[in-house]
């Protein structure tokens, strides 16, 4: 029996997906009633075929601008939960706060459905700045991934400086040239491979579509992109 990381009620154990699969591999973390908060992002959610944002059309304003921008590529991007009110709170908390314990609330779900995946991908986290690594001490998407036990590379390096994402707006954010950088001795790894570039958050899609964009210059078979929230 585990204490829920969110609210420290004990954890049940319960019938979700993840659990079921993997209750024996590692303990659940999270309560049903802090998972009942969470919005899935799931089949029967009506929601743009880019990027999962909920959304009537196809495809988002977002992506079809990203679609003029990039006309060869073929996203389609995957996330677990929508950026609801509990999603905030706990981004708040993890990465904002830097209380890296909480690595670990999503360690079941990322473990279900990023496990499979990183059997015929690599997996690639996207990396944060030095300023945010000298704030915060560590790279949450890193951490998450660490939780999960997710095998992965550290390919990229974020050589930006510049200001704070959450300062700019939103059209100075797709503006915004990309600051990632492959490492040398990482190129053989990703020519010819499946990669998979993971975020913790997509919010417009710059940085996922600007660390793509640095990959695919070193032919990857195939690029494709996962956030925990969206
Ligand atoms: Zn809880
Ligand atoms: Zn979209």
């Amino acid at each position: 029996m585990s204490v829920c990381l969110w609210c420290l009620e004990k954890v049940e154990d319960s019938l979700s997906f993840a659990n079921l699969f993997y209750r024996n591999v590692m303990p659940r973390q999270m309560c049903d009633h802090c998972y009942s908060q969470l919005k899935p992002v799931s089949k029967e959610t009506v929601k743009c075929a880019g990027c999962e944002k909920m959304s009537e059309d196809d495809l988002c304003l977002d992506c079809r601008k990203w679609k003029k921008t990039y006309p060869e590529y073929d996203f389609k991007h995957r996330s677990l939960f929508y950026y609801n009110e509990f999603a905030k709170a706990y981004m708040k908390k993890y990465k904002v706060m830097g209380d890296c314990e909480l690595s670990s609330l999503f360690a079941l779900e990322l473990k279900a459905h990023l496990g499979p995946l990183s059997k015929q991908s690599r997996i690639i986290p996207i990396p944060i700045s030095q300023g945010s690594k000298q704030t915060r001490g560590f790279n949450q998407v890193e951490l998450l991934l660490d939780s999960a036990e997710i095998p992965y590379i550290r390919a990229l390096e974020n050589v930006g400086q510049g200001e704070k994402q959450s300062k700019k707006n939103k059209a100075d954010r797709m503006e915004t040239q990309q600051p990632f950088i492959l490492e040398t001795e990482m190129e053989s790894l990703v020519t010819g491979a499946s990669v998979l570039l993971v975020d913790d958050l997509y919010t417009t899609g710059r940085t996922l579509f600007h660390a793509a964009d640095v990959l695919k210059q070193y032919s990857p078979k195939r690029i494709e992109t996962f956030s925990l929230f969206r």
